[in-house]
């Protein structure tokens, strides 16, 4: 299968192998197997890379939502030696009410080796 996240990758070969447990070496490579694991609903992959500090209670993938594409814009630091990255993103989606999108600046810390999803600003789609 095709990783869910767009580059024509393998999903093995992208955001599997982040899914099963290896640290995602940039924050762009966490954001991306994010987005994957909102495709897949995989709830505990997607707890397991957000900040506890701001990763809410409950469900967080839901089966009304459908996810069409992603578009990594802009991706500022978060690389192997940096300790915080910036991601800007559009992500396309179906729900009840039709089409949408997302676009955000994601915030990533790096923390015991891990990035970390910290919080995001929307911006306009
Ligand atoms: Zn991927």
């Amino acid at each position: 299968m095709n990783c869910p996240c767009g580059t024509g990758k393998a999903y093995d070969a992208c955001c599997g192998r982040f899914h099963a447990g290896r640290p995602a070496p940039t924050a762009a490579q966490l954001m991306r197997s994010r987005y994957s694991a909102f495709v897949l609903r995989l709830d505990d992959y997607l707890r397991d890379t957000w900040h506890p500090g701001s990763c809410p209670g409950g469900p967080l993938t839901d089966e009304d939502t459908q996810w069409l594409e992603l578009v990594v814009e802009d991706a500022f630091a978060g690389k192997a030696w940096d300790q915080e990255g910036v991601v800007q993103f559009v992500a396309r989606y179906r729900d009840a009410d039709g089409e949408g999108a997302i676009r955000e600046r994601s915030r990533f810390v790096l923390e015991d080796g891990r990035w970390l999803y910290v919080d995001g600003v929307q911006l306009p789609a």
